[in-house]
């Protein structure tokens, strides 16, 4: 029975636990909900709600395509450099969805759950763009199952109402360049002690040469 529970904890058979929380991080009833929101211990996930302003919702905007596409790009470098300071960032989701529970929403992936917490516990006594942020850990650990899989390619008829997310992209050259900064600043740094247990160790000579190495450079 526990086994069996374990299995179906999170998806549609589950009765008690909401599946879109447990996939999504946020789901359309929010408090409401008459399944169970179990908000977790310990994640290598954050998420921000409704905090990118996307002004393709704004009645007042203005702007044209390739401005809001300049808009979002610098928003998203913005938090991803913001982020880095926190621990090493794996990836970045920003909803484009236009619905109540997912508008606006920033997912950031850590690689270590520790980091995780840190900027959680960091990011909510601070603001951004003139607004408070409010951060929570989030369920979410595979984006390929938070995200809507017709969003890309054919599209989904939903569009902004859709419940799963849609990812707003921003151009592909950021995107890239922010992943290469990511990885010249992992070899600038040297090994991260906490990535020794899930490697091989080094031979014991090596291991002098880099806590040499690491001494030399504070
Ligand atoms: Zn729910
Ligand atoms: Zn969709």
């Amino acid at each position: 029975m526990a086994n069996y529970l374990a299995s179906i904890f999170g998806t549609e058979q589950d009765k008690v636990n909401c599946s879109f929380y447990y996939k999504i991080g946020a789901c359309r009833h929010g408090d409401r909900c008459s399944r169970k929101h179990v908000k977790p211990s310990y994640s290598q996930t954050i998420l921000m709600p409704n905090l990118y302003q996307n002004p393709q919702y704004d009645p007042k905007n203005k702007m044209n395509p390739s401005q809001m596409q300049n808009h979002f790009d610098a928003f998203y470098e913005d938090i991803w450099c913001e982020l880095c300071k926190y621990g090493l960032v794996e990836e970045v989701v920003v909803c484009d969805n236009n619905n109540d529970h997912l508008i606006g929403n920033v997912y950031v992936r850590f690689k270590y759950e520790e980091d995780a917490q840190k900027a959680c516990d960091e990011l909510n006594s601070r603001w951004y763009a003139g607004r408070p942020i409010y951060c929570e850990l989030s369920p979410v650990t595979d984006f390929r199952e938070a995200c809507c899989r017709l969003n890309s390619g054919e599209g989904c008829v939903r569009g902004g109402f859709c419940n799963f997310i849609h990812r707003k992209e921003p151009t592909a050259e950021l995107e890239r360049s922010l992943h290469l900064s990511v990885l010249k600043w992992l070899q600038e740094r040297g090994r991260d002690p906490r990535s020794v247990s899930r490697s091989p160790s080094p031979e014991p000579q090596q291991q002098q040469q880099q806590q040499q190495q690491q001494r030399k450079r504070f």
